[in-house]
């Protein structure tokens, strides 16, 4: 088996892995990548590019050459109950240099990151390699073993960090404790046609027990319908023509467009939504972050979000030991704490709204519901849409680039 050494292995080339592996590399620590595709491209995954992701891209001065990449842009968030439309967040007040969401493809963002790790001689990055174990030396962890193109490989380093996503196999072998937090219902993805004269903020539409969220893409609108837990197959059971007609009853001005464009449930991607976190996020010479250590639900769509301040603060903590040598447990259960509070806020407000909003009203009920009143207060208030803008466009307690800051 070939065996190679590094100071950090980083377990996935997500938004998690990548960020920590550039901000590692920048530092001239020597890290390697693994990414078990042989690219980024993924359809219907998180696409949004947050105010405090883009702060990080400002703040590493990548910032004007990444917003170069197609992209369209969100600053306002609307919610439509019934015919009654609501105006709910405003990025536009946000002290941050970007004053809203960049919706890129996310393969775009990651291989914006890539390019510039790759510029670092002491990065490496592993496609088509897949971590399969941990290698343990006593009760440390000191590297993985992984298969790639050649076969097996032994990668041993100072710290092995799973940045694997919400199904973490090196979480699984690591004996480390998931608290599932429950999650009543799941999320299809799909696109519809932009159509000259529709609007470009994104859209949520609650009507009849349905919510149906529209991000502007451009020249396309990605669309998500929340569905009970577990209800996709007995849709798909049901034929294309209920799900076409359950489509236009919601979809409001872009209901026009359902028929040409849904032909096949093979253009409808199932999200099967999942909250959970780790109850401790290390062992010693291993760190979980992103998804591996807390799957977020898709309410505020916070995942890269987390899964990206997660890297910057384990670069900032880590980085200076990992110039020097290896990491202690205590540096590692540092990184927990500096973001366990932004996490469990956030996925308290995500349970708070799928559990006494969603569930009550779209979930188990085909009634319009009447709009909440931090909604109407929100919508009549402008300066009240900047608390949800802040909470989703920047989360509680951001992270800055500290690691190797130019
Ligand atoms: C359909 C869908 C839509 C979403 N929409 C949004 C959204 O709009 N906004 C938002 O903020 N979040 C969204 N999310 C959540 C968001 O994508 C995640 O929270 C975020 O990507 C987490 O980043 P991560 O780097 O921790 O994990 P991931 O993005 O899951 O990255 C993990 C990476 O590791 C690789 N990998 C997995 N196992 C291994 C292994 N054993 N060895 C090597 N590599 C491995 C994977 O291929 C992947 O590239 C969505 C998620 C899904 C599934």
């Amino acid at each position: 088996m070939e065996t190679l050494s590094t100071t950090c292995v980083i377990a996935g080339g997500g938004p998690a892995g990548m960020m920590l592996g550039l901000l590692l590399a920048r530092a001239g620590v020597d890290v390697t990548v693994l990414e078990k595709h042989q690219d980024f491209l993924r359809d219907f995954r998180g696409d949004t590019v947050h105010p405090s992701t883009l702060q990080v891209m400002h703040e590493l001065g990548y910032l004007d050459e990444f917003l170069k990449l197609p992209h369209a842009r969100i600053s306002r968030v609307g919610i439509d109950i019934g015919d009654q439309q609501f105006q709910f967040a405003d990025l536009s007040h946000l002290p941050t240099a970007c004053k809203f969401i960049a919706m890129m493809p996310q393969w775009d963002f990651l291989d914006f990151l890539a390019g510039k790790a790759k510029a670092f001689p002491n990065f490496r990055l592993l496609m088509n390699t897949e971590a399969k174990d941990l290698i343990a030396q006593g009760d440390r962890i000191a590297g993985l073993v992984a298969t790639g193109p050649g076969g097996h490989i032994q990668i041993r380093a100072g710290l092995t960090v799973a940045a694997d996503g919400r199904r973490s196999v090196l979480r699984d072998k690591s004996g480390l404790t998931v608290k599932d937090l429950g999650a009543p219902f799941d999320v299809l993805w799909l696109r519809l046609p932009f159509k000259p004269g529709d609007p470009v903020d994104m859209v949520g539409r609650l009507q009849a027990g349905q919510l149906f969220v529209m991000l502007y893409r451009g020249d396309y609108w990605q669309c998500a319908l929340v569905i009970p837990k577990g209800g996709n197959d007995a849709i798909r059971a049901a034929g294309l023509s209920k799900f076409r007609a359950r489509l236009k009853s919601i979809a409001g001005f872009a209901a026009d467009r359902v028929d040409e464009a849904i032909t096949d449930f093979d253009q409808v991607k199932l999200l099967t939504v999942t909250v959970n976190r780790l109850e401790q996020w290390a062992r010693p010479g291993l760190l979980c972050i992103g998804d591996a250590a807390h799957a977020m639900s898709p309410v505020g769509g916070v995942g890269i979000n987390l899964a990206v301040q997660d890297a910057v603060a384990a670069a900032n903590i880590l980085g200076p030991v990992l110039q020097k040598g290896v990491p202690k447990f205590s540096d590692l259960k540092k990184v927990q704490r500096r973001r366990d509070f932004p996490t469990k806020v956030i996925q308290g407000f995500q349970l708070l709204v799928q559990n006494r909003f969603l569930a009550p009203t779209i979930l188990q009920s085909d009634r319009t519901p009447n709009p909440p009143w931090f909604l109407k207060l929100a919508d009549r208030y402008a300066v009240l849409r900047r608390i949800p803008a802040r909470f989703v466009g920047m989360g509680p307690r951001p992270e800055h680039v500290r690691l190797g800051r130019k």
